[in-house]
């Protein structure tokens, strides 16, 4: 009997010893559609009046699991997600560190304002009480996913979108086709083998409509989202990447013509999706795979006179924030295979290459506008050189904020893991 007892406890703790190590996944998504419809917003100035939607802007919630390690990545449709914000949602999730949860904006500019960009008055236009409603409606996607918490495994894969996806509005051919793909597939029950969620990882304005034609939309993520959610199923999610000066959809037509209807969205969104499921198609299944999450707070000077006051007028600032400097939460992740790093705001692709390159995998990721979103990063040596730079020089921080985030992703690179089977 005794023997019985001890041998059955033993297998308990075995069992939960295994449950309580592998990899779990869930998923988790809101509507944050604005009812009724306000102004929608593609950066700084007064929010254009929306009289129509086409698509719903959406909150898609990815909690991934193993041991003690519990992580959040969330996407939001808006042009960016100030950490003032992202931090109500966090402090209403229980059961994930607030560093552990991850905020980016996929910087569709047919969403409403939610950095309460202040016009030369010092008045702004933001809903506050709309966007506190979202964060709400974050946490909540947050915690409903981590309730759908199941075993799960993983596939991963980076190669290059083909087709006319995207390009760099500034010189056409100075953009980064790779997209990265993180996919959580149920390992047990009845649907074993079927994706809990997609993650869409890729750099690109989502500007095909714009915020100056009436409309409110998820712009390409909309039919992004619902093409990875027909031919997968589970949930799928867009992290935008190093999509700065200026990567941008490709919806060029003959003669300077571009096409800016929903239709449009349709078509890149689609082929976006079709083109991260075929890179996908041929991953190979990570069973168990493992799971590192580290954060750190980096700090920026501000030396623009624009971002200076924006800072100074906006509501959506930090309490005892200066208009000198601000900080933001930098991630560093390891999921199987991926490594991830964010980025507080649109990197140029230059900067998305060499990170990339000094990563400790062979399946880099960058998350940008992620975290927070501070308007423009170029190096030091592209910032105000050439006229085309005018424009984001302007509306970046300073001469120094790409460099400093440079040094601080590479170091926080050297002193973490590296990713699984990485290989020089
Ligand atoms: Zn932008």
């Amino acid at each position: 009997m005794k023997k019985t007892l001890s041998a059955c406890i033993c297998i308990v703790s075995f069992l939960l010893t295994v449950q309580g190590q592998s990899f779990r996944a869930g998923a988790a998504v809101r509507v944050i559609t604005p009812s009724p419809l306000l102004a929608v917003s593609g950066g700084i100035g007064i929010p254009k009046p929306a009289t129509v939607k086409q698509g719903d802007l959406f909150a898609r919630a990815l909690v991934l699991e193993k041991g003690n390690t519990r992580i959040a990545i969330v996407n939001v449709d808006n042009l960016g997600w100030t950490s003032i914000l992202g931090d109500r949602s966090r402090a209403l999730v229980k059961g994930i560190p607030p560093q552990n949860i991850l905020i980016g904006a996929t910087h569709t500019h047919s969403a409403p304002d939610a950095y309460g960009f202040p016009d030369e008055k010092g008045k702004n236009y933001a809903d506050l009480k709309y966007l506190n409603w979202c964060t709400i409606q974050i946490a909540d996607a947050i915690n409903e996913a981590i309730r759908n918490l199941e075993p799960a495994t993983l596939k991963v894969a980076v190669g290059e979108a083909k087709g006319k996806i995207s390009y760099n509005y500034y010189a056409d051919a100075l953009y980064d086709p790779r997209c990265g793909i993180i996919q959580a597939l149920a390992a047990s029950g009845s649907h074993a083998g079927r994706p809990i969620a997609t993650l869409v990882n890729y750099a690109i304005h989502p500007e095909v409509i714009g915020s100056r034609r009436g409309i409110l939309s998820p712009d390409l993520c909309g039919p992004l989202y619902e093409r990875i959610e027909s031919k997968a199923g589970g949930v799928a999610l867009f992290m935008n990447s190093a999509q700065g000066g200026m990567v941008t959809a490709d919806n060029r037509r003959e003669n300077g013509q571009e096409a800016n209807d929903y239709a449009e969205c349709t078509r890149i969104g689609q082929l976006l999706a079709d083109e991260a499921l075929r890179i996908l198609a041929g991953a190979p299944e990570q069973k168990d795979p493992v799971l590192f999450c580290t954060a750190r707070e980096i700090k920026f000077p501000v030396d623009s006179p624009e971002m200076k006051y924006i800072l100074l007028h906006s509501p959506l600032k930090k309490e005892n924030a200066g208009s000198d400097s601000v900080s933001a939460q930098l991630n560093l992740l390891n999921i199987g295979t991926a490594q991830v790093l964010t980025i507080p705001g649109e990197a140029l692709p230059n900067i998305g290459y060499y990170v990339k390159r000094h990563m400790h995998t062979n399946n880099p990721f960058l998350f940008g506008l992620t975290n927070d979103a501070f308007g423009y990063m170029l190096t030091k040596v592209d910032f105000n050189s050439f006229e085309r730079y005018n424009y984001v020089s302007r509306t970046s921080l300073g001469e120094m904020t790409a460099e400093i985030y440079i040094n601080e992703a590479l170091n926080l690179v050297q002193q973490s893991p590296a990713a699984e089977g990485f290989k020089k």
